[in-house]
């Protein structure tokens, strides 16, 4: 039976709430749900999900097929998603019948689209790259070389993103689809601020994140909280992101991706309306966690603190080496706990593929150089490789 939005806002075992999505991310926001005694139930397209053991319902479904989510949803208090890629009408039709979803389906609708995204950015003013949507391949070299080539749709981890640097390259690799062609950002940091922001329109943003990338696997290679950036810098990344979510009316966990470029301006890339990989330090490094916040705006409870409880925390990605395959072997992992603040977090992915990402350490630290020379050291000490049967 339906609660009322009220009653639904109390914790304990009464309350039911749903995520779209049963990957990592799903199974730390259900690490927080249990010190809230909610009960979470989760529905993924694969059987082998991480959150399949740890839920009190698991449905394998097709998170873009309206009438599984719709079923799916049907008497839980409140919805949410650990990806964004999930049926809107599906969530719509839940949000009729008085089920509370957050992030709101117009939110996932505009995200959804990067060229939708983006034409958001333009008409509230908020700084990004010049873009323009194209249709096809053709189109793709005409504001010139290099340019930044992005599928409007599906695109995740920088699958679905390519630079062309040239005609040839155009025309043999341009992907021929709607696409953002947007110029190429001459990059001195990637940053990210994570902002939660409740009904009442309180917002709290974590400290800034600085990226660094792995251009082979176009993935996260580490990260570090606080940025290393000046103190207006930071308070400009943050106002932004306030910005953003306030002209979205947002209400739950934004993760605004920002580009710092030479010149010292802000950026706005892209937007993920949930839990993000640049948040994971803040399980041991912030009062309170990104999961714990994105629960508590969920449920529309008061943001907790965003507050550092260590001078530095850095985060590293533990993926798949380059031809691993089978069941993951994390080797030195145990070997490198011994050091202070390293937090290991594997994800329960029963298999390896190359590049996948398979879990993270987090590293809690007193100074940068000490944090980053973890990172250093983590990143000759793990390898995550596989055993084949
Ligand atoms: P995804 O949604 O797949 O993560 P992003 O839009 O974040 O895709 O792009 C992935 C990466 O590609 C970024 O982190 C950045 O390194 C690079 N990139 C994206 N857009 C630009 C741009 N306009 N200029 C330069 N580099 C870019």
């Amino acid at each position: 039976m339906q609660t009322s939005p009220e009653k639904s806002l109390q914790l304990g075992p009464a309350l039911r709430i749903g995520v779209l999505g049963g990957g990592q991310l799903g199974r730390m926001m259900i690490q927080s749900a249990m010190d809230f005694d909610v009960r979470v139930e989760v529905m993924d397209p694969s059987a082998e999900a991480p959150c399949r053991h740890f839920t009190h319902r698991f449905v394998q479904g097709d998170l873009n097929d309206e009438n599984a989510v719709f079923e799916f949803g049907q008497n839980l208090d409140v919805i949410t998603i650990e990806i964004e890629h999930v049926s809107v009408p599906g969530l719509r039709r839940l949000e009729k019948q008085g089920v509370r979803v957050i992030p709101k389906p117009d939110h996932l609708d505009l995200i959804q689209d990067k060229g939708t995204q983006k034409a958001f950015f333009e008409a509230h003013h908020i700084p990004t790259s010049p873009f323009e949507l194209i249709e096809t391949s053709a189109e793709a070299g005409k504001r010139g070389y290099p340019i930044v080539q992005k599928l409007r749709r599906g695109g995740y981890d920088g699958k679905g993103v390519q630079i062309l640097k040239s005609e040839a390259d155009r025309t043999q690799r341009a992907f021929d689809a709607p696409c953002v062609l947007e110029a190429a950002v001459d990059i001195n940091k990637e940053l990210s601020v994570i902002v939660a922001r409740n009904a009442a329109g309180h917002s709290a943003c974590f400290p800034v994140v600085e990226s660094v990338f792995n251009p082979v696997a176009n993935l996260v290679d580490y990260l570090i909280a606080p940025a290393d950036i000046s103190a207006s810098i930071e308070h400009q990344a943050q106002a932004l992101a306030v910005r953003v979510a306030e002209a979205m009316n947002f209400e739950g966990l934004l993760a605004v991706e920002l580009f710092l470029d030479q010149s010292g301006e802000l950026l706005v890339n892209e937007l993920a309306p949930r839990t993000h990989n640049s948040g994971h330090h803040t399980i041991e490094a912030n009062r309170t966690s990104q999961f714990e916040q994105h629960l508590r705006a969920v449920l529309n409870l008061e943001l907790g603190s965003t507050a550092a409880t260590h001078p530095f925390g850095a985060m590293v990605n533990l993926v798949g080496s380059a031809s691993a395959m089978g069941t993951p072997v994390y080797r030195g992992l145990t070997e490198s706990m011994a050091a202070p603040g390293i937090h290991p977090h594997l994800y329960g992915k029963s298999q390896v593929k190359p590049f996948r990402k398979m879990g993270h350490v987090t590293i809690t630290a007193d100074s940068r150089a000490e944090a980053i020379d973890q990172v250093m050291l983590l990143r000759e000490q793990l390898a995550v490789d596989g055993l084949s049967d």
